[in-house]
């Protein structure tokens, strides 16, 4: 750690950012293994970095019965979202060594107990629905039957899928005090960046110091376009459109949940974590086909009083170019009717780039779009 002063920016939730890396223990060969699911693996990241400040492990029941009905953790700080690890059965051992897929060990973790959980409840309650299309649910469904819970002191951090864009809390904290930021918006995504998108960055950006464009690179849905076309994106759009030294592009570790309104929190918490001091929140956060209002995501962080999150977000509606203004707007400040307006749907614009057409430059900047052509094309 260098010794750059970070004290000016926000504190992370709960007041303490959370390190759970550490050396590994002797006899990790002859303990009990868990071999954890993609989406364990990024929760595990998470913990290991302090992403997920304040929690050390995963979830023990007292938490998780609390975020379920509540949103809250057993302390009474907010949570949207149980960070659990499902297993089959209860191990013998007061300690367990965590696994990814192919079965080398990462981890371990300290068991404090091990509880049933209702997946109908908690599709309910978290992702608003119980139906099974629901690809949250799908997953939820498809665990096994107990959570297993405990603190975790991770030793082995997987290899990052993009190392240059690889920057745990304390790097982008770092990063920001080295800058001189000290209001951060961040921005979640897990979509190539149109000029929508780039429009409401910019206009966060307006009234801050600096921008973290923070794409999601764990699990997503396989229509989503894939992360390593989406971070060439970034990198076309970032050196064609933005200020160098007012944005800092960066990984984020997290699996997509499509949890819409509860994950819009849970991400606003974990930007708060990277040093962020306000969030972006748009149409349909975190949302997936029509289970959730456009602007659920924005109404439910009224459910807490402000000086709670402490993270801001910032609200924004559906944006276009409209020819009259002949500028990026939207129905909050444009009076123009929707023929002004240019608007493509996603069908459209996956159309024409499956077929080598670039889009109007109002949609689209043409860097990004010649990276989705010859995406679409290999
Ligand atoms: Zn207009």
């Amino acid at each position: 750690m260098s010794a750059v002063a970070t004290e000016h920016l926000i504190s992370p939730h709960g007041g303490t950012l959370v390190d759970r890396t550490g050396d590994r223990p002797d006899g990790v060969e002859s303990l009990e293994q868990v071999a954890l699911t993609s989406r364990e693996l990024s929760d595990l990241d998470m913990l290991a970095a302090g992403a997920l400040s304040p929690l050390e492990g995963f979830m023990g029941r007292e938490d998780y019965e609390r975020v379920v009905e509540e949103m809250r953790l057993e302390s009474g700080l907010p949570w949207a979202l149980p960070v659990c690890l499902a297993v089959d059965g209860a191990p013998k051992g007061d300690r367990v060594a965590l696994t990814d897929e192919a079965g080398t060990p990462l981890a371990v973790l300290d068991v404090e107990g091990v509880y049933e959980y209702d997946r109908q409840r908690e599709a309910e309650q978290c992702f608003r629905t119980t139906e099974e299309e629901h690809p949250g649910v799908a997953r939820l469904y498809g665990q096994k039957p107990l959570y297993l819970s405990g603190r975790v002191t991770v030793f082995d951090r997987a290899e990052p899928p993009f190392p240059e864009l690889a920057n745990d809390p304390a790097d982008t904290r770092r990063t920001f005090a080295e800058r001189g930021w000290r209001r951060v918006v961040g921005f979640q995504t897990r979509n190539p960046i149109h000029r929508a998108h780039e429009y409401l960055t910019k206009v966060a950006l307006e009234t801050v110091d600096g921008l973290l464009i923070h794409p999601l690179v764990g699990d997503t849905k396989s229509d989503d376009v894939p992360v390593a076309t989406r971070v060439e994106c970034y990198r076309v759009l970032v050196d064609g459109y933005y200020p160098q030294d007012r944005v800092l592009v960066s990984a984020f570790p997290a699996a997509m949940r499509y949890a819409g309104p509860r994950e819009a929190i849970w991400h606003a918490i974990c930007r708060k974590n990277y040093g962020c001091s306000h969030f972006i929140v748009g149409r349909d956060h975190a949302g997936v086909g029509s289970y959730y209002g456009s602007y659920d995501a924005q109404l439910i962080f009224d459910e807490f009083e402000p000086h709670e999150l402490d993270i801001e977000p910032m609200f924004f509606e559906h944006t276009f170019w409209c020819n009259t203004c002949g500028a990026m707007a939207s129905a909050k400040t444009c009076p123009h009717p929707a023929e002004d307006h240019v608007f493509l749907s996603g069908t459209k614009v996956r159309e024409m780039l499956g077929a080598g057409e670039i889009p109007p430059v109002e949609f689209s900047r043409p860097e990004v779009a010649e990276v989705l052509i010859d995406a679409y094309r290999s």
